[in-house]
């Protein structure tokens, strides 16, 4: 398969791009200018190695999960970002790129969060690095992620409410770059996913590569060989691609990209982007959406605020197109039936979001072969109790 050559374009064979006003284009330029300057600064990488071992606390484990191996007749491993500071993925990339903000010069943060794990982690960077923090949010899940907003404040973040739209996070991402047009020259917008303008998509995979790099030399220790398949659930796409992109040449190593279905993909309420959208531009780029006819952007709908986003990196719709990874969706309903499966046979309680990356397990229909498995385990589930509760407790009463 051919790789995307998205130094010199932007773009993953069609999709990616810069969709964004012209006063954005000299910054956008500067960052991809600076950004592939520290990529190959030695001293660079290791402040951020640095920063990864001792405060995020990698490299994190690939555990070996005998029960749900025995269960599902499969030999599965799960990749344990869940065990990373701050209980998810997101922390590598916020670091990655706070460290990239201050090697700029610039003294301001901007990020957009919707279910607030973003904003935390973006947060936690700022505050490590010393930098002012703004976090725009929509006013709906200010309400709804009352202890997340807390958590930022508390590390010294300013949390926006944003009062327009559906008050979601897509309102929010649009009053962020709506802000980072108007103070261009000190401010740093991170990105919380592989979406948005080139250079974010490639420079977010980049700083999550460590996912499926550490993934591969401890499968070659405990296995002594690279695995039959990878699972990873998808939103934005930013923990899937940086735990499949350091396999992607391995022509046998099979990969799976689980979306959220919500209700189903054929209801309304779905997030099932790349299973249903059509390409189209949001917040910079050109990707799969999820559009009606006309080309609006529909509302997106899942159980877990991670996945719930209408749009998917440019990346992940080019592997799509290529055939190289194979997107599915799996539904609230059985996110939540293979959350309860793991927590019950592992001792492992996972997200949401990547309870559907366990779904995956559920759909396999033949009696399996014990094949090599491992599914990336982005966050805990601890954030989502609330959540999980009161689904219990709704379909006990049925
Ligand atoms: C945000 C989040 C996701 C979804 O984001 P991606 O960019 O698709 O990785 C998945 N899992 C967890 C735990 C998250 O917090």
């Amino acid at each position: 398969m051919q790789q995307a050559t998205t130094k010199k374009t932007g773009y993953f064979g069609e999709y990616g791009g810069q969709f964004v006003p012209e006063t954005l284009i000299p910054a956008l330029e500067a960052l991809t200018q600076a950004y592939h300057e520290l990529e190959q600064d030695q001293e660079f990488h290791a402040e951020l190695d640095q920063a990864l071992q001792h405060f995020v606390g990698r490299a994190t484990p690939l555990s070996y999960a005998p029960r749900l191996s025995e269960h599902y007749g499969l030999k599965i491993y799960l990749k344990r970002e869940d065990l990373c500071h701050t209980g998810a993925h997101k922390i590598n990339n916020a670091i990655g790129q706070a460290l990239l903000a201050k090697k700029m010069g610039k003294t301001k943060i901007i990020a957009e969060t919707g279910a607030g794990q973003h904003g935390v982690a973006t947060a936690t960077a700022c505050a490590k690095y010393g930098l002012e923090c703004i976090v725009y949010m929509g006013e709906e899940d200010v309400k709804r992620q009352r202890l997340n907003v807390e958590r930022m404040q508390l590390m010294g973040a300013e949390v926006r409410p944003v009062t327009s739209g559906t008050r979601t996070l897509k309102d929010a991402t649009s009053e962020a770059i709506r802000h980072w047009v108007t103070h261009v020259e000190e401010c740093f917008y991170i990105i919380g996913s592989v979406v948005g303008p080139h250079p974010y998509p490639l420079m977010t995979r980049n700083f999550h590569r460590v996912i499926g790099l550490e993934t591969r030399a401890q499968l070659f220790e405990m296995e002594g060989r690279t695995p039959d398949a990878l699972v990873a659930c998808v939103g934005g796409g930013s923990n899937a691609a940086g735990f499949f992109h350091p396999f992607i040449d391995d022509k046998d190593v099979e990969m799976f990209g689980v979306e959220a279905a919500g209700h189903g993909i054929e209801s309304k309420k779905t997030a099932a982007t790349l299973s249903k959208g059509k390409p189209g531009v949001l917040h910079g780029s050109l990707s799969y959406l999820l559009q009606d006819d006309h080309g609006q952007v529909d509302l997106a709908h899942s159980i877990s605020a991670g996945l719930d986003y209408p749009g998917v990196g440019p990346e992940h719709s080019y592997w799509k197109d290529q055939g190289r990874v194979q997107y599915l969706a799996a539904t609230d309903q059985e996110a939540m039936r293979a959350l309860e499966t793991c927590a019950a046979l592992e001792g492992i309680i996972p997200a949401l979001e990547t309870a559907h990356a366990f779904a995956w397990l559920d759909k396999q229909q033949t009696i399996q072969d014990g094949r090599l498995v491992v599914i990336n385990c982005s966050g805990r589930g601890d954030k989502d109790m609330e959540m999980i509760t009161s689904y219990r407790t709704a379909s006990r009463g049925l």
